[in-house]
């Protein structure tokens, strides 16, 4: 079931743009079970980053009260007012997801005159600002957005959910753990998507945490300890730790910490789970003072 991407016009429609990320989804069969995976129903605002020729746009307006589609590309715009027109609850923001203020210039001014209750993204992200999109929504919109569908390289996948004492395991799983319960849906091989990517992709889903897993007594300080910590992983906490003009801590202080959580002062960054990362950055955070 492959997706028609044809040439339209001059406009550049027929040209992917490589510095964009443009991969455009090719299969009819992915786009419905990522539009399923994201649990969509009326009372729902989607937004979708780089909606690109609008393979999923549609198919999202056909179950949400709302979808506000936030596109880079001028060239790609025409097409989607055209299909914003045929559906009528498409919204097309051309403009850098990156620049904009989720809250004031999606929700507050166009979900909530709706008066919807819940606010997904549902995206094919462009591969090459898959972290600052993913951390822009984790960081600015707790409280503001219900859960992400997201597609992602395989290997971005792999990282979001792994486990503490593997290769994938870093300050982006530990990030992500914090503010959301991560897991990937399925695998997506290069052949689905025009032109076809150097890499496999997955569609992961993160669903936002209503309440932080653990308590810290310092966010940044917090992300600040582990961003070190993952720095250095070759090296024990201890060094990482106190190398880093990030943490402002002695490896003395970070070794009594850890043997007063009962973890080896030798341990590596890659070893502590988010809960014990959060455990040390309080007792760090409490004996700089
Ligand atoms: N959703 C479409 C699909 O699945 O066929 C396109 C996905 S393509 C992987 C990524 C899209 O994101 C492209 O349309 C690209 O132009 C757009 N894009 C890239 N950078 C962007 C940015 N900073 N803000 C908004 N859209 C962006």
């Amino acid at each position: 079931m492959s997706i028609d991407h044809g040439k339209r016009s001059s406009s550049g429609f027929d040209r992917p743009k490589k510095s964009l990320g443009q991969n455009f989804l090719n299969d009819q069969r992915v786009v419905q079970d990522i539009v399923l995976c994201a649990d969509i129903e009326a009372c729902d605002a989607v937004i979708e980053v780089g909606p690109g020729r609008g393979a999923m746009t549609g198919k999202l307006a056909e179950r949400a009260g709302l979808v506000i589609a936030v596109e880079i590309d001028r060239d790609l715009i025409p097409g989607l007012e055209e299909l914003a027109a045929v559906y009528g609850n498409i919204v097309i923001i051309h403009g850098d997801i990156l620049k904009l203020d989720v809250e004031k210039d999606i929700v507050e001014k166009y979900v909530r005159p709706e008066g919807l209750s819940r606010v997904k993204v549902c995206a094919n992200l462009p591969y090459y600002i898959t972290t600052p999109i993913v951390m822009k929504f984790l960081e600015e919109c707790p409280g503001l957005i219900d859960d992400l569908v997201i597609m992602v390289q395989k290997e971005v996948a792999e990282r979001m959910t792994a486990g503490p004492g593997g290769k994938d395991y870093g300050a982006m799983t530990v990030t992500v753990d914090y503010f959301t319960e991560p897991a990937i849906q399925f695998i997506v091989p290069p052949h689905c998507f025009y032109p076809r990517p150097g890499v496999d992709s997955a569609v992961v889903k993160l669903i936002m945490r209503k309440t932080p897993p653990f308590e810290l007594k310092d966010k940044d300080y917090f992300f600040k300890v582990v961003k070190a910590a993952f720095l250095q992983r070759r090296k024990t906490l201890a060094n990482a730790l106190s190398n880093s003009p990030l943490t402002g801590v002695t490896s003395g202080e970070v070794t009594e910490a850890l043997e007063r959580m009962g973890i080896n002062p030798l341990a590596r960054g890659e070893t502590l789970s988010g809960g014990e990362f959060a455990e040390l950055s309080n007792i760090l955070l409490a004996s700089k003072k």
